[in-house]
């Protein structure tokens, strides 16, 4: 107790390694397990424990209780206690707790506000959204209208956490919904602009998240996801990404043979934090218990991204469809409907509200961006084309035995309707790759004669063997895995 200085002493002594102002992580208190930045100062204990005034005084009032009841006062109790010497009373192991609350979970200390700081995202510095498209067209293929809507989205958001709403006019969050069939790139796409702009992001699964109280993750999950991914610091956190997949699994279900009400209670739940509330998640920790510290953070500036399948959306669409055409000249425009693959990108809310989310929610997601399903030139592009596709991977790895690598078109293709087979989109095609791509990386650095090695349709289709070509002399000249295939 000879060291309850507070933290204000110990800064001035430039001590504390777990912690305090060094690690730039915030204490927190052992008992009551608040950090100092709703706690207040606090007391440090040795073996790294801090203790907050609060739960200090408490404790002191227990004390004097305990003083008061008379025990310590009775001389012939303090004659005994003196003879044996004090008894060795402890309710905690301090061997078990040394080294205090591991910096896991912790928060990291709120910059403290000064004048010339500059925000996390300086209005100057956002890229404009041509250049975010730009910059996505790098990695995503095609797309090209979920990109710019995003872009924009994005864009805007930022604009507005920029602005700090000092405005009278309050511009409302543009939180996104992307609808479109599995590796279609939804979740790609979210990971590329998070990884651009420098934010955090979570991911996180509308199919686990369930009402407080129930067996599965809480709907607030999401946000404790994202602190740990900004490495405990709230000022990030509250800017950053979360994105939520398999949305569509929430909606209500139409016949009425299931019992849905949990799923709407979910997308009830998710109302708040997608609109903008306070919320008290771990740190450090997927639950909410005891020993976990509790951080508060604002959801106010956090896009959310929801992104969902919607299987059975094109039905909904399509009647839609046919109602409003039946009027008319009909049926060979209903075979149109059914043949279109896209059908997606005429989706209204209506269709939404139909398909079973609730309008409160939609409400919440103001941008809807449909993507479209991955045609045979588009797979054969993602596998040749953005900056780390996967055949620029495998080059690379070849490259290092000094080997060549080379698919003819024939091959390419021939990935690309065996992946479009199995129906998960881009998904497959590292999958199909990585089957045939076994037996060449075994093979091949058996022998150092080999220079060139040229897949071709044959081999995909398990009709031939690929094409190998012996080093001529030298080493072979090889294209370096940056530059694009022809
Ligand atoms: P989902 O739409 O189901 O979220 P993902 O984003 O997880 O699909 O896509 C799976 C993988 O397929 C990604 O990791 C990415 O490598 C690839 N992919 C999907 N779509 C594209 C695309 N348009 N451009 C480039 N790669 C893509």
């Amino acid at each position: 107790m000879e060291e309850n200085r507070t933290t204000e002493d110990r800064k001035n002594q430039g001590q504390g390694d777990q912690g305090g102002q060094d690690s730039g992580y915030e204490e927190i208190c052992f008992v009551c397990r608040r950090p100092e930045s709703q706690a207040g100062k606090m007391f440090r204990l040795p073996n790294k424990i801090s203790i907050c005034e609060d739960c200090m005084q408490r404790l002191m009032d227990q004390a004097a209780q305990f003083d008061y009841n008379g025990l310590l006062n009775n001389p012939d109790l303090l004659k005994e206690l003196n003879k044996h010497g004090m008894p060795n009373i402890g309710f905690v192991n301090m061997g078990d707790i040394a080294g205090g609350i591991p910096n896991s979970q912790r928060i990291k200390k709120r910059k403290e506000k000064k004048e010339e700081e500059k925000p996390v995202f300086d209005i100057k510095k956002l890229p404009a959204p041509h250049k975010i498209k730009a910059q996505l067209d790098e990695y995503v293929i095609g797309q090209e209208h979920a990109k710019k809507v995003i872009s924009v989205a994005v864009y805007n958001h930022y604009k507005r956490i920029a602005m700090d709403q000092k405005d009278e006019i309050e511009i409302d969050k543009s939180n996104i919904l992307l609808i479109g069939p599995t590796g279609s790139g939804k979740t790609y796409l979210v990971k590329t602009l998070a990884k651009l702009l420098d934010v955090p992001l979570a991911i996180a699964d509308a199919t686990s998240m369930t009402e407080a109280g129930y067996i599965g993750d809480d709907i607030e999950s999401c946000v404790s996801k994202l602190l740990s991914a900004s490495d405990n610091d709230i000022d990030r956190t509250e800017q950053g990404i979360i994105f939520i997949d398999e949305i569509d699994k929430l909606a209500r279900k139409r016949d009425e043979h299931h019992h849905s009400v949990g799923n709407e209670a979910v997308q009830q739940g998710l109302l708040k934090i997608l609109e903008g509330s306070e919320v008290e998640v771990p740190v450090g920790a997927n639950s909410k218990n005891m020993m976990v510290p509790m951080a508060r953070v604002n959801t106010k500036n956090i896009l959310f991204i929801c992104g969902g399948a919607f299987p059975d959306l094109d039905e909904v669409i399509k009647n839609r469809l046919k109602k409003q055409t039946s009027i008319g000249f009909a049926a060979d425009l209903k075979d149109k409907f059914d043949k279109d693959k896209n059908l997606q990108k005429q989706v209204t809310t209506e269709d939404l509200k139909k398909y079973g989310m609730i309008p409160e929610f939609l409400g919440r997601l103001p941008v809807i961006c449909p993507l479209e399903c991955l045609t045979k030139e588009m797979l054969v592009e993602i596998l040749k084309e953005p900056r780390n596709a996967i055949l620029k991977q495998y080059q690379k790895l070849l490259l290092l035995d000094e080997v060549d690598l080379q698919f003819d078109d024939g091959a390419l293709e021939a990935i690309a309707e065996k992946a479009i087979e199995k129906e998960t989109g881009a998904r497959a095609l590292r999958a199909i790759i990585e089957e045939f791509m076994l037996d060449i990386m075994y093979e091949i650095p058996k022998d150092d004669n080999i220079g060139r090695v040229t897949i071709t349709r044959d081999y995909i289709e398990g009709r031939g063997a690929p094409v190998i070509e012996v080093r001529s002399g030298g080493v072979p000249q090889i294209e370096t895995a940056e530059t694009p295939l022809q």
